[in-house]
């Protein structure tokens, strides 16, 4: 396996293509624009500048397939050209009701619609907290008695979510719960549960998302595939490290609990990567996708699958990473043969802003990401003699 060849990487990448995306990985390397970039776009928005189309042109560019299902459909061509699938986000964020609950909620449906019978789009998937009031996720973790206006509002919600499911089983495509913050993960896990229970009978449609930073998700995860085996069910997982490290850490300082994560980076990989070897060897009940960005990680379970001796498209196996990153992982693991898919995220340019500062933030030249994103960009630019 070799993570380095670049010309796989970026094959689906023109030559204007591939000089845009250096372009854009060298801005946001220097921490100044990174750090001050987000909140200049935001005060040019409110002030009504034309601010929009330069996004469009650049971050949105790179990092989301359009503001539409149907503008996506160059990217999914694109990806599946290089033999990897897409997994349509809606990553509208902020605006929150119960009507946009409803219309939510219905988005997600038509992208389950959409990939129904497209062997291109293998997942789809949501955030609870986009269909579920936030404030009653968290009373619901804390286990705190309901009002019964909180009652009657949780069960609609858990209606919603037991549509998306519904559709998703009736459509034969996985749906997948991304993870959040701890304070609201022991509602969305309880939720999780039991559409698995309902839905994973004959094979994994729902899938719950595992956070290998938080120091009780091994042994949960471990826990959850023993459920799987005794209630017969097969257990979907999705593995990742973690996205809310600083919030998590900062919260449990300020109201004085012990902070849920591991203490340091060696902690959470290797509980991401021990979660991976337990995964491997109970695939009887559990099918999983590795969502990382991590080379070490994805040479890990290429590792485990060869010592198994499972061939490479185990439908019970996935790698998935974020469009516009680490494309040297996707397309070389996809080219040898693995499952892989992309995230896939969509919305309108001002709706996805908080998605794309993320990115911007996390591609920042003090993490290894980014030196890295752009060595290899470079590598290639060089290879082509552009
Ligand atoms: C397809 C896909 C789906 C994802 N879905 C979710 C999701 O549903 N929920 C979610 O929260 N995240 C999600 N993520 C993001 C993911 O959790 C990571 O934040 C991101 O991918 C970086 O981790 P990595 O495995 O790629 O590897 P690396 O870049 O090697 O690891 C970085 C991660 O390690 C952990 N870490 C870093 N420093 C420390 C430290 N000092 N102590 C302890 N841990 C540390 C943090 O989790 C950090 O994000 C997803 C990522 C992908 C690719």
């Amino acid at each position: 396996m070799n993570f380095e060849n670049t010309e796989i990487a970026f094959r689906q990448k023109s030559d204007e293509e591939l000089k845009q995306s250096y372009r854009l990985f060298r801005l946001m390397s220097n921490s100044f624009l990174a750090k001050s970039g987000p909140p200049l776009i935001e005060t040019a928005l409110k002030m009504g500048l034309p601010v929009t189309s330069l996004i469009r042109k650049t971050l949105f560019k790179q990092f989301c397939g359009g503001e539409t299902i149907e503008e996506c459909e160059e990217t999914i061509a694109s990806l599946d050209k290089g033999y990897v699938g897409t997994i349509l986000d809606y990553s509208v964020e902020g605006i929150l009701s119960e009507s946009t609950y409803t219309l939510t909620t219905e988005e997600i449906v038509r992208t389950i619609n959409r990939a129904k019978n497209d062997r291109r789009i293998p997942f789809a998937v949501f955030k609870l907290s986009g269909v579920i009031r936030f404030k009653l996720l968290e009373k619901v973790s804390s286990g705190t008695t309901l009002t019964n206006a909180e009652q009657v509002e949780y069960f609609k919600a858990k209606g919603r979510i037991n549509h998306i499911c519904k559709t998703a089983y009736d459509a034969e495509v996985p749906v997948m719960f991304d993870a959040e913050e701890s304070w609201i993960q022991k509602a969305a896990d309880a939720i999780a549960l039991d559409m698995m229970r309902l839905y994973n009978l004959e094979k994994a449609i729902v899938y719950n998302t595992y956070q290998l930073y938080r120091k009780d998700k091994l042994p949960l995860l471990e826990n959850d595939v023993f459920l799987a085996e005794r209630e017969g069910f097969v257990l979907g997982a999705k593995l990742v490290r973690g996205a809310y490290m600083d919030k998590e850490r900062e919260k449990a300082r300020q109201e004085k609990y012990p902070s849920p994560i591991h203490t340091n980076k060696d902690e959470t990989d290797k509980a991401f990567n021990e979660a991976l070897a337990f995964c491997v060897e109970n695939l009887k009940d559990v099918a999983f996708i590795a969502g990382t960005h991590n080379e070490a990680s994805c040479l890990v379970l290429t590792e485990l699958m060869k010592k198994h001796n499972l061939p490479e498209d185990h439908a019970h196996i996935y790698f998935a990473q974020l469009l516009g990153m680490s494309d040297n992982l996707s397309f070389n693991l996809s080219y040898y043969g693995y499952n892989v898919a992309k995230y896939v995220p969509y919305g309108p340019v001002k709706q996805v802003l908080p998605y794309l500062f993320r990115r911007a933030e996390e591609n920042k030249a003090v993490t290894g990401q980014m030196s890295r994103e752009l060595a290899l960009l470079a590598a290639e630019k060089k290879r082509r003699g552009i």
